[in-house]
């Protein structure tokens, strides 16, 4: 648990910022905005960002231009911070700086993240990493540009305030933000909603092409390798699909992937709430939260999903067999 992050940090000369790979809005969210915190509060330290080169819809954020997609760092940093990321493996290329640094800090709200580095703070019942950070962020050098990374961050990881992630806390740290004054239904517009035609391309012939099964409590769709050259897709667009998915009347579990190499598939699970799709994830080498998870896994796409439904379908039996044995 962190009290006081400045003190945590103490009065350090050069400090390294990860997230984790293919970073979402709260991981650009979370590292953007401790940077621009962080510039704030050391003027005279040298602060680098470590990350896979983001979307260019977060490009209004302080510290876009300074993010070193290389990974490449000859010495030894005074603090390293990892965000958002349920492990270190997850923070890439930046783990050996993280793991070389003279002290190493995690902040992060997976439910999986079972804490690594020398300090970790972990709120997995909160909606974001940028929800703790506005907590732990003091009033003396915030400023517009944290706000509007931080605000960014929230929005991304609650769907726009509309997961069951959302609680009393999260409306609190966004209350404290918008103070601040900026154009926040131009940044979920931009960087949430809107999508290009490609991303929409995407989303239509994954949603034509998905299959329902299980009684239709699961459906499930992909994008393979082929389709993936010819729109040119980057990880990025398949953003907000495995969510479509999840609105189908009757779903309890959700399932996305896309071919990330031969026979290989990144996974992306949603649940309305019956089934723990962190426990699913886990299983298979990832992780995430209850209700949105994420994994990596070989084979044809029906051989994932037969692996993957063995452990939904045991979870909502071991449900329906808790119901019936309930008094009525
Ligand atoms: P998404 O489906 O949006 O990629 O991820 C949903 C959630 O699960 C996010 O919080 C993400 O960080 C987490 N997640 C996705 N893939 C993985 C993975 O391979 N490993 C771990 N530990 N977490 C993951
Ligand atoms: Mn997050």
């Amino acid at each position: 648990m962190i009290n006081d992050l400045l003190e945590e940090i103490g009065s350090p000369e050069t400090i390294g910022i990860s997230g984790h790979i293919r970073p979402d809005g709260d991981c650009v969210g979370s590292v953007l905005g401790m940077y621009a915190y962080l510039t704030n509060a050391y003027k005279d330290a040298k602060i680098k960002i470590f990350l896979d080169q983001p979307p260019a819809i977060y490009s209004y954020m302080k510290g876009y231009d300074e993010v070193d997609t290389t990974f490449a760092y000859p010495g030894q940093f005074d603090v390293f911070i990892a965000l958002d990321s349920g492990d270190v493996e997850r923070i890439g290329d930046a783990a050996k700086l993280f793991l070389g640094a003279k002290k190493s800090i995690c902040i992060d709200h997976h439910v999986s993240n079972s804490g690594y580095g020398d300090v970790f703070h972990i709120e997995p019942d909160a909606s974001s990493t940028c929800e703790i950070l506005t907590r732990m962020f003091k009033d003396e050098y915030m400023d517009v540009e944290v706000a509007k990374a931080l605000y960014t961050g929230i929005a991304h990881d609650t769907g726009v305030f509309r997961y069951s992630c959302t609680g009393p806390d999260t409306f609190d740290a966004l209350s404290r933000l918008v103070k601040y004054g900026f154009d926040a239904t131009k940044i979920t517009d931009e960087t949430f909603y809107q999508k290009s035609y490609v991303q929409n391309q995407l989303l239509g012939r994954t949603l034509l092409e998905s299959i329902i099964f299980m009684d239709g409590r699961c459906i499930a769709g992909y994008v393979d390798r082929k389709a993936m050259e010819f729109y040119e897709a980057k990880p990025s667009d398949f953003e907000g699909i495995v969510n479509q998915l999840q609105m189908t009347k009757g779903v309890e579990v959700a399932i996305f992937m896309y071919e990330i190499g031969t026979l290989e598939f990144k996974v992306s699970m949603r649940s309305n709430g019956k089934v723990n799709v962190a426990e699913v994830a886990e299983y298979f080498g990832g992780g995430g939260h209850v209700r949105a998870a994420g994994c990596n896994m070989n084979g044809t796409f029906h051989d994932v999903l037969n692996n993957l439904s063995l452990h939904i379908e045991r979870q909502l039996d071991a449900l329906e067999e808790k119901d019936a044995q309930a008094p009525v």
